[in-house]
């Protein structure tokens, strides 16, 4: 079964016209990698998709479940189960992170939460993350390494449990044990039947991911799909043959 349709989805930068009539499927339970190189539209894909205010869609449609979401807001959009992390999470001087994430929580679930319960789930989790439970109170992002910063969006993840994952280079800047750890953690939340779209240019990540679909976004389109053979392609060959087959 879909659980997310893009349908001819054509999306502005500005006035600049970056996405030119994307079509993708992802189904559940299953997990899709996107390709490309820099400047093809990725993140403005998992960001359009996700209603970030700066991407216009100008024309086409998004399902998800079944149900058209192009007028709902990115809240709207959460509640209803969908998550993206930033390619470039943003530093929140003043909120804390054990704040931000059970604030998020409540407002998905709308039920409060004891901050004890919560806050021994939270500490479980980032020990699983490999991060020092005292990252909890400390402010968002603020004074994080690179690879602290991508952990902590695999955290809020596995903390607010969506159905469908967008994952933006999350594996860039890791070290190789960060790498694993939380490819380890996205291969256990995918375990629950979780859609999972992977936006990568590596490998190492999807070592025990395996993917179901790889897509290639090549200037704004979708312009191929395959399986996981498609990377071993990329990975020898880069781009330069998508250029003859578009
Ligand atoms: P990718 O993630 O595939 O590397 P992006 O979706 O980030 O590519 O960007 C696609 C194009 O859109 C690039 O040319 C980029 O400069 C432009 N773009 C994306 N977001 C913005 C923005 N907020 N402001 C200006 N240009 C942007
Ligand atoms: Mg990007």
């Amino acid at each position: 079964m879909k659980i997310l349709e893009v349908k001819n989805l054509h999306v502005n930068v500005g006035d600049k016209e970056i996405l030119k009539g994307i079509d993708l499927d992802i189904f559940e339970g299953k997990v899709h990698v996107i390709m490309g190189p820099n400047g093809a539209g990725k993140s403005t894909l998992t960001n359009a998709i996700m209603a970030h205010p700066n991407y216009e869609v100008t024309k086409g449609d998004i399902f998800f479940k079944g149900e058209n979401i192009n007028e709902l807001r990115a809240d709207e959009r959460a509640k209803l189960g969908m998550f993206m992390s930033f390619q470039n999470p943003e530093e929140v001087p003043g909120v804390t992170v054990s704040n931000f994430i059970r604030a998020s929580r409540m407002s998905i679930t709308g039920e409060k939460e004891s901050v004890i319960e919560f806050q021994r789930e939270l500490e479980e989790k980032m020990e699983s993350l490999t991060m020092y439970a005292s990252y909890a109170q400390r402010y968002l992002n603020v004074g994080f390494s690179g690879g602290e910063k991508k952990k902590t969006e695999i955290l809020q993840m596995v903390m607010l449990n969506p159905a469908l994952v967008m994952l933006d280079e999350t594996d860039s800047g890791l070290d190789i044990d960060a790498v694993k750890v939380v490819s380890e953690n996205v291969e256990k939340f995918k375990s629950e039947n979780k859609s999972i779209l992977i936006i990568t240019h590596h490998r190492a990540i999807l070592s025990r991911i395996k993917p179901d679909y790889v897509h290639v976004l090549y200037d704004g389109k979708i312009v191929k799909t395959s399986d996981a053979s498609l990377i071993d392609k990329i990975q020898k060959e880069g781009y330069s043959w998508v250029e003859q087959e578009v």
